[in-house]
């Protein structure tokens, strides 16, 4: 199971669930099935969490509802199967030590294997959700301190992992030692903020104050914010796809602008596939950056060649083909009277199934245009993510059964061209190339991933109808 998410929390502000609320709203892209909050009154917690948008999940009567001075919040969305009431996080839990609630982003790669364990030693499960498990761990450990609990357990969970949680006391935010998924601190007047990313620090008009760093917990209490680097490894493994796709590009992700990375991203595509053509066009809006950078680079007049409908969520997330073809349909219209006869050359940020891409070249023919290259500002994408970017499995991941060419063909394009994983690296300047993740590209996975193919989570899940 694989879940897209942000995450977001609040320390020390009278309006601590409106900010929380606002937060998640800026986070929306990260996930779309579900949103929640839980809001700590000295230790009294309130729940908020349902299936849908942030704005439908909440309105003005249930944000009252979440008193108190400290919140945490999370959107979801996740693969077909796991969709469920059940599985909507923030979660919670009554412990032997008090009340805890945990917000994750990402992906645990040894949950599985945690889960049968604790099963074996009678923990009742609630979900099917691989956050469950740390809440089990830290609900079991006996040690009295609540930052050594907090580390023993992250110290027995393996993956991905960006977290923010509270007890009755504190809020805390934690990286996973490969810092492989983003999380921020912010203030906000004399309250600490945790986002997924700064476009939530932004709309609440909180001051960025840093990352957090890989590796690193943070516990905020009354009398202020302690660090903790309760790991150290040589070389952090932060996801690549976060500047290709998933953050927004008003965000600054692991210290980078990403709508200036995406930018870079074009113009060295414009380097590695120079180009003949009349027009630079973008798949909106995943493309746009990328499609700017190459028509600086290149000199070719950068337009507006297809409108997209903002009335329709990410198509991508439809779980059946025939739905998700349909509604790449509805999102995306050119804009025949600039494209009729013309040569372009069309820039996306990536390709995964060929969908949207084919679908696009269709429409671009229906409106006249003569020559279609498609660029895409990333290398191509031939293998799951295992660490919270919702990739299909192998087999329906065109790039790793077709050569360039063959997707060319697939899609209908006049020409192809990937950016190179080299290419995509250099592009993000002032950090060490070995500091990513791009296990997507290469199929080289910096951890073991121990619950591959093993006992899953959804193997006999409780059926919520
Ligand atoms: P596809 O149509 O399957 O080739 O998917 C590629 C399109 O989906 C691109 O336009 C991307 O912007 C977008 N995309 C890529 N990865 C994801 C993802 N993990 N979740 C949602 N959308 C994605």
């Amino acid at each position: 199971m694989k879940d897209e998410c942000g995450v977001f929390g609040v320390f020390g502000h009278l309006e601590a669930s409106e900010l929380c609320y606002l937060g998640l709203y800026a986070l929306q892209h990260r996930g779309q099935e579900s949103a929640g909050i839980i809001s700590s009154d000295n230790g009294e917690f309130y729940v908020v969490k349902d299936m849908g948008l942030v704005g439908e999940v909440f309105d003005s009567n249930r944000l009252e509802s979440l008193k108190g001075t400290a919140a945490i919040g999370h959107v979801r969305y996740s693969t077909t199967g796991s969709s469920h009431a059940h599985n909507i996080q923030p979660l919670y839990a009554k412990t032997t030590h008090g009340k805890l609630a945990i917000a994750h982003n990402g992906n645990l790669t040894n949950a599985a294997h945690l889960h049968k364990i604790l099963k074996d030693d009678g923990a009742l499960f609630q979900s099917t959700v691989d956050t469950e498990v740390l809440l089990h761990i830290m609900a079991q450990l006996k040690t009295m301190d609540f930052s050594d609990r907090l580390i023993q357990a992250l110290q027995k969970i393996e993956g991905a992992f960006s977290l923010v949680g509270m007890d009755e006391h504190c809020l805390f935010g934690v990286r996973d030692p490969h810092g492989f998924r983003p999380l921020v601190l912010g203030k906000k007047d004399e309250a600490f903020v945790l986002a997924s990313e700064t476009c939530a620090l932004d709309l609440i008009g909180a001051s960025y104050e840093r990352e957090i760093r890989p590796g690193e917990c943070v516990i905020i209490t009354e009398s202020g914010l302690q660090s903790i680097q309760y790991s150290t490894i040589a070389m952090p493994k932060q996801c690549v796809f976060e500047h290709v796709y998933f953050a927004r590009p008003d965000s600054i992700v692991y210290d980078q602008s990403v709508h200036k990375v995406r930018k870079a991203f074009g113009r060295v595509l414009a380097n590695e596939f120079p180009k003949k053509a009349d027009l630079v066009i973008a798949i909106p809006d995943s493309g746009n950056s990328a499609a700017l950078g190459y028509s600086e680079a290149s000199g070719i007049p950068f337009e507006f060649g297809i409108t997209r409908n903002h009335y329709v969520g990410r198509t991508f997330i439809q779980p059946t083909q025939s739905v998700r073809n349909f509604s790449v349909r509805i999102k995306l219209n050119p804009v025949s009277a600039i494209l009729r006869g013309k040569s372009i050359v069309v820039v996306d940020d990536s390709l995964v199934r060929g969908t949207t891409a084919k679908r696009r070249i269709v429409a671009l023919r229906r409106a006249g245009v003569k020559e279609i290259h498609v660029l895409i500002s990333s290398p191509p994408v031939i293998a799951p993510c295992h660490f919270g970017i919702d990739t299909p499995e192998e087999s329906q991941l065109i790039a790793n059964h077709k050569t360039v060419d063959e997707i060319c063909d697939y899609i209908g394009a006049d020409s192809l061209g990937f950016l190179s994983r080299e290419g995509m690296l250099s592009a993000i300047e002032g950090v060490d190339s070995r500091a990513f993740c791009t296990a997507c590209f290469d199929a080289n996975y910096p951890i073991e991933i121990k619950d591959k193919g093993k006992y899953s989570l959804e193997s006999d899940p409780i059926h919520f109808c």
